[in-house]
């Protein structure tokens, strides 16, 4: 019987592939529910080509638009975050792709969970921001599974398959270092948000493009791994690899390193988060071993990239400061991108709100008081910002 598969976020860069992967996995998987937030021209033609169960609208002046627009749809169109949680805690529903952006994953992401569904992890944020709580549901609910879709996770995950879990040492994230790696601290100044969403390797949307160009991408990954895998901050190493065809590697006791290798093409760990325990034949493109005669690796530099170290802060410190850290993050590359600050400011301005925060105000993390951190950090991240 066919899978019922829901895409949070399936306007976006992982939702649109996501609906390649499952074009390709036609026999074993069905379109339940596709959602979007303001790109509602977009998501009423995904409507009008896979004809799902139900969608949403979570930007309410989407609404109507949609609803003219797929006039011959005999689904169900629902509207706001709440939509977000109906669709998923769905009794239909098997698999979640959780790839909005940003802590709005927070909610439903937690509520499929507990509704015991297997998700699909793309929203980094949501572990970042609410770690503890997810593991908590993952462990209470029998059903509910966790797979990582972002491809260092994914390539970390395909090889621990190999190996016994004692003979993990540590693990070693590879990130591209972004444009911005070989720049000067006084060119970095002047980055202006066009140069900063143009990345050598990958094709993303807005938000982890910045992330990836200040490096908090990888500081919020090492946040992931931590949860994923339940490792240690000190098992946890970030190596700056520009070519992207290392996904990650992990580093056994006896030294042995074991590495997943590709093109930069999230389809790849999309499909194996689906497909998982198996694998499946696809069509896309294929690594060239010739081709690759020079792979590089060097250790990231903080003093430049300060956006990694304050992740790692944060997540040694635990508790509510990764939330604050996320938020912090989430209002900074908005204001980047509008002009309001400039590129350096992106972690001045999250280190300034995580200074702010007392770690001792709240000690009991449940849905409400992480809501409320992150909350409580836009609005301190607001009062900083010039203007
Ligand atoms: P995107 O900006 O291209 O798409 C985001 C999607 O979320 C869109 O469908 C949008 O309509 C929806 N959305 C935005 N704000 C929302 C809100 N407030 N409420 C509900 N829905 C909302 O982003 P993306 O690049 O696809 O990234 C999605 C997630 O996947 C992010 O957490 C990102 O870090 C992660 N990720 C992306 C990539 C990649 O290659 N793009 C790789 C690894 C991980
Ligand atoms: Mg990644």
């Amino acid at each position: 019987m066919k899978k019922n598969l829901v895409i949070l976020g399936a306007t976006g860069s992982i939702g649109r592939q996501t609906l390649e992967v499952v074009e390709n996995l036609a026999a074993d998987y069905r379109i339940y529910g596709l959602t979007a937030h303001h790109q509602g021209a977009l998501l009423s033609t995904q409507i009008r080509k896979f004809q799902p169960a139900k969608a949403v609208v979570t930007a309410a002046e989407q609404y109507q638009s949609v609803l003219a627009a797929t006039p011959e749809w005999a689904g169900q169109l629902l509207a706001g975050p709440e939509g977000l949680i109906e669709l998923v805690t769905d009794p239909a529903v098997d698999v979640v792709v959780s790839a909005v952006v940003g802590a709005a994953g927070i909610r439903p992401t937690l509520a499929a969970l507990e509704a015991g569904k297997k998700v699909a992890l793309a929203n980094k944020e949501c572990l970042v921001a609410a770690g503890e709580l997810i593991l908590a549901a993952l462990e209470k609910e029998k059903t509910a599974a966790l797979i990582p879709v972002d491809s260092e996770h994914s390539a970390i995950f395909q090889c621990l398959q190999a190996i016994a879990a004692p003979d993990l040492k540590q693990v070693h994230l590879t990130a591209s270092g972004g444009p911005f790696r070989q720049f000067t601290t006084q060119q970095m100044e002047a980055i202006t948000p066009e140069a900063a969403l143009n990345h050598p390797t990958w094709q993303m949307g807005g938000k982890i493009t910045i992330d990836s160009a200040t490096l908090m991408n990888k500081g919020l990954e090492v946040i992931e791994a931590h949860w994923l895998f339940g490792l240690s901050y000190d098992r946890i190493k970030v190596v700056v690899h520009p070519q992207s065809i290392i996904h990650s590697l992990i580093e056994l006791v006896d030294g042995s390193l074991l590495a997943q290798l590709g093109p930069a093409d999230m389809r790849l760990p999309i499909q194996y988060a689906l497909t998982f325990p198996e694998r499946k034949g696809n069509p896309f493109s294929r690594l060239d071993l010739y081709q690759l005669s020079d792979l590089q690796f060097y250790p990231p530099d903080g003093a430049r990239f300060p956006c990694l170290e304050l992740a790692y802060a944060a997540g040694k410190a635990g508790g509510a400061l990764p939330t604050v850290l996320n938020a912090a993050n989430e209002e900074a590359v908005r204001a980047f991108l509008a002009g309001e600050i400039t590129f350096l400011g992106i972690p001045r301005l999250i280190e300034q709100v995580m200074n702010e925060y007392d770690k001792g105000i709240n000690r009991d993390l449940n849905l409400e008081t992480i809501l409320a951190v992150d909350a409580w950090a836009r609005r301190v991240s607001r009062q900083y910002l010039p203007g």
